[in-house]
């Protein structure tokens, strides 16, 4: 049942104009260093004489709709749900209103940060009954700007919602707050011999919500498949502050409508996601990367052909970049390519139970790719550079701004399935 009154958050579907591609600013060259979350890299920690971004509402025709504004009174109402949890410091504020690229600027005067459900529940209700706009946030690396406001939405932050509720170290569930931080998930759950489902270059600071709010794929989406998959339940708190409870841990539940999949992929139009239950697959024991050159989009499909037949189950990733992309990844990210420059660049990982075995199959489908003219030059990494190699592909949306996994169909093959 959704509330009578149309819903204040505004999913927005278009991004700002992308910088050139290839283009590198003098000097930028390592200036970023290495594995630092994308939040240092963004709005709130840019260096003085940076330019300020431009207000969304200046540089698109946009309408605010006909929403209260937040009053004193508010602003107290918010002090006694959430105390010490509302920021109205316009400093504080910068960050939280311009998105990860720094192309959208919203103009909120008000961040919440509620704890638990219940809070953000009694802040909904409070603004469906005032009709104010709100705005969810977690950790605000969305590429298409629905983390931030457009206009003067309350941004409610998920930040301080990042507990762990429960881990069952047979079946691999993990019950969690919605902001808990993809990294440290990460971090909790290998510590118990099992890996998130899902791995992203923005793991530093976006949260498990966000996640799922995006239906977010990342590199591990070939072989653990989509969230919609692995996220076995969730709560949300809707815009009348209903709390809806489905915050299930069964594998197979067959019963009624699967509502959770509404929210999966939402953008935060539909309800703020408290909390996710998500299955979580064993670590596995052997992981191998191979990075390659390839001479041409073609040979790139058909390597991706070619290791599905030779690596099977082992194959955990395979994703390609251009040589544009890997112009701006040494460019900004001061790495260069571990092969010789190529049209075309393949990242092949595989997963498995037997270390031996698995170099074994992957060295042969190394042979007969380079005998076979698909690629000119490999390496496969050894242990030391395997995270080197991996980070260079995750960290491409910080080089440049690219979206690697939305593209269109390219010769009848989508270039989509190429990248998952
Ligand atoms: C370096 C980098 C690499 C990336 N790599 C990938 C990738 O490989 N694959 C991919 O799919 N995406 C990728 N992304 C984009 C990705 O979608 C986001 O980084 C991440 O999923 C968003 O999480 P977040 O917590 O930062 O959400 P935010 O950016 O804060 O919010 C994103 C959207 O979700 C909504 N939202 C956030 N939290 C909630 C909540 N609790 N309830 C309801 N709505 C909510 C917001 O309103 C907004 O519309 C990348 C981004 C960066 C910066």
């Amino acid at each position: 049942m959704l509330p009578r009154r149309p819903l204040a958050w505004l999913a927005w579907a278009f991004r700002g104009p992308p910088g050139p591609r290839g283009a590198c600013a003098p000097g930028a060259a390592g200036a970023w260093g290495r594995r630092v979350g994308p939040r240092a890299r963004r709005g709130c920690c840019t260096a003085p004489g940076t330019p300020e971004v431009q207000l969304t509402q200046e540089r698109y025709p946009v309408r605010r709709l006909p929403f209260s504004t937040v009053s004193e009174q508010d602003l107290a109402a918010f002090e006694r749900i959430v105390p010490g949890g509302v920021v109205t410091d316009p400093e504080a504020l910068q960050a939280p209103n311009v998105d990860w690229l720094r192309t959208l600027r919203g103009c909120s005067k008000v961040l919440l940060r509620p704890r638990t459900s219940e809070e953000v529940s009694r802040i909904l209700r409070h603004c469906h009954e005032r009709n104010l706009a709100v705005n969810p946030q977690g950790g605000n690396t969305g590429m298409v700007g629905g983390s931030v406001p457009v206009f003067d939405e309350i941004i409610l932050s998920t930040a301080l919602m990042n507990r762990v509720l429960s881990f069952h170290s047979v079946s691999g569930i993990l019950v969690c707050q919605a902001g808990c931080v993809l990294e440290e998930l990460s971090r909790y759950v290998e510590e118990q011999d099992f890996i998130m489902p899902l791995d992203l270059g923005a793991k530093g600071s976006c949260h498990i919500g966000g996640n799922v709010a995006t239906n977010a794929g990342g590199l591990r989406l070939l072989r653990y498949g989509s969230l919609r998959g692995t996220v076995l339940g969730l709560e949300a708190v809707l815009a009348d502050g209903t709390v809806l409870d489905c915050l299930t841990s069964l594998r197979k539940d067959n019963t009624g409508y699967d509502l959770k999949q509404l929210f999966i992929g939402s953008e935060g139009t539909l309800g703020v996601i408290t909390a996710v239950s998500i299955l979580c697959p064993p670590k596995p024991r052997a992981v191998n990367v191979a990075f390659l050159g390839c001479p041409g989009f073609t040979e790139v499909l058909q390597t991706f052909s070619t290791c599905k037949g030779m690596l099977g189950e082992i194959l955990s990733a395979f994703e390609f970049m251009d040589a544009e992309c890997m112009q701006l990844v040494g460019c900004h990210l001061n790495l260069a390519s571990p092969v010789q420059e190529s049209p075309f660049y393949v990242l092949i990982e595989t997963s498995g139970s037997n270390a031996g075995h698995d170099a074994e199959k992957l060295g042969s489908f190394l042979e007969h790719s380079l005998g076979s003219g698909l690629v000119t030059d490999g390496t496969m990494a050894t242990d030391q550079r395997k995270v080197k190699l991996r980070d260079e592909q995750e960290d491409c949306p910080i080089a440049g701004p690219l979206e690697p996994e939305v593209q269109p169909p390219v010769s009848g093959n989508s270039a989509k399935s190429c990248v998952e």
